[in-house]
């Protein structure tokens, strides 16, 4: 779909040492005034978009034949067609809208960035959006894509899209990163790292209209674009978004001595692509450990259906496990659950159970049946409490002691050893009970007979 080797197509937006004339484009801080932005962090994104633009706007300045304004400079209220129709009133080739994002469900991370919909503005949004996403991804920041949604009348969703359009600028949004993610805390957690990203923004710029800066001693005239043309972009517009149509959970090993288990989740979908997956314990009541789908690439034509998935899992109780996946445009769609269950907790309970009886004398069967079905209830016995609850914790990048190819056989015999072992303390603790049991009887029977014999003589006596 994509290469960088291919020459520039026609599509591509007029470029400096093409044409030779001044270029005009105009950053614009997002939000403003009464229009506060995200507030999901303790700074509003009206005063972060306008510490970036301000460094993006004196960065710009050190480069040769371009021309910068900025739609704001103060925290002022704006409407979207009035940042539009300041750009068209000085000429401006190019018009970027700086944001910062949140999500819905406070968990999607990264960065991305929203072109227009239709040619010939998709192309050069889609051109531009590729040398940013590759700045953004050179910070560290998870790369979310290019993406376009339109409304249900085929004009643009995003108003300061649709109204640059009207003045035939093209105009592009950047979402830096989610002030509500701890994922990019990193990235925006002090002035300077709001002013990088403004600094990196107008490196894009630079290296997207082959710029040169005699201040930097940069020189981007050379810089190659990838080609860009309607049919092959592939980006289908938000609008029409669809949930992933498959996702199955599957329990494929267990470890019962560490906890480790392993999963693999099978999840497909046909028009976006994966980018997102996280799990839930309690049965998808509450979600945690959101990660990117592995092989996820923002530019691939598809990524890959089936992902392996660890866990270290408490070993004395059941544990629910569900997962669901995420696409590109943050739709979702919930896994199987599929109940944890390790031999340590019945075994737990049945000691619990020998010892009852070993101290208490009771050998009833309690009123939990658990030596019959100790596979469903031997949970919900108080017995096993006083046991401490195992950490649970993911870990992705190993799986230590616990080698797939290798150890299937491995796996069985440590379950083995450890029943053994368990048989064993069982059996020491009956042969206890039961050389206890013997050694009363033979005090009782010793000291019968003595009392039998002590009454004879009391008898003889009388
Ligand atoms: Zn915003």
């Amino acid at each position: 779909m994509v290469s960088f080797s291919a020459p520039i197509v026609s599509l591509a937006a007029p470029r400096l040492q093409d044409t030779g004339e001044e270029l005009v484009i105009v950053i614009d801080p997002g939000h403003g005034g009464e229009n506060e932005g995200t507030d999901t962090s303790a700074i509003l994104e009206k005063y972060r978009t306008l510490i970036t633009a301000q460094a993006m706007y004196e960065e710009l300045l050190k480069y040769e034949g371009i021309t910068v304004y900025m739609t704001r400079t103060e925290d002022v209220d704006m409407s979207l067609r009035e940042r539009a129709e300041f750009a068209a009133s000085v000429g401006a080739d190019y018009l970027f809208s700086l944001h910062y994002n949140a999500s819905e469900e406070h968990a999607m991370y990264g960065t991305e960035i929203w072109i227009p919909s239709t040619a010939p503005y998709i192309d050069y949004g889609y051109q531009f959006a590729e040398v940013w996403l590759g700045e953004m991804s050179a910070m560290g920041l998870h790369n979310r894509g290019v993406k376009t949604k339109i409304k249900n009348n085929g004009d643009e969703y995003y108003g300061v899209i649709r109204e640059g359009k009207k003045f035939g600028i093209t105009t592009v949004i950047l979402e830096h990163c989610h002030l509500d993610a701890e994922q990019d805390a990193a990235f925006f957690d002090t002035e300077e790292k709001e002013r990088n990203f403004g600094r990196a923004d107008a490196t894009a710029v630079a290296k997207y209209f082959g710029l040169k800066s005699t201040v930097l001693g940069v020189d981007y005239s050379g810089t190659e674009l990838v080609q860009a043309s309607l049919p092959d972009l592939g980006i289908p517009p938000m609008s029409f978004s669809t949930a992933p149509e498959t996702c199955e959970l599957e329990l494929t090993e267990q470890n019962e001595e560490s906890g480790e288990v392993k999963f693999i989740i099978n999840a497909s979908d046909s028009n976006e692509l994966l980018e997102y997956y996280e799990y839930s314990l309690d049965g998808g009541e509450s979600w945690q450990g959101i990660a990117t789908w592995p092989g996820y690439a923002h530019n691939a034509a598809r990524n890959q259906e089936s992902a392996e998935f660890y866990l270290t899992l408490p070993r004395e109780k059941d544990t629910e496990v569900r997962v669901r996946v995420y696409n590109a445009y943050d739709q979702k769609t919930e896994s199987n659950t599929v109940n944890v269950h390790f031999e340590y907790q019945d075994e737990l309970a049945a000691a619990a159970l020998e010892w009852e009886k070993a101290h208490n004398g009771d050998t009833g069967i309690p009123k939990t049946d658990s030596t019959e079905n100790g596979e469903n209830n031997a949970g919900d016995s108080t017995v096993i409490t006083g046991y401490p609850a195992e950490g649970t914790d993911i870990f992705y990048d190993s799986f230590y002691g616990f080698d797939v190819s290798e150890n299937a056989g491995g796996q069985e015999n440590a379950e083995n050893t450890q029943h053994g072992k368990m048989r064993n303390d069982r059996l020491i603790i009956l042969i206890a009970i039961g050389a206890g049991t013997v050694a009363t009887l033979i005090v009782i029977f010793l000291s019968l007979k003595k009392k039998g014999k002590e009454d004879k003589k009391r008898n003889r006596r009388k």
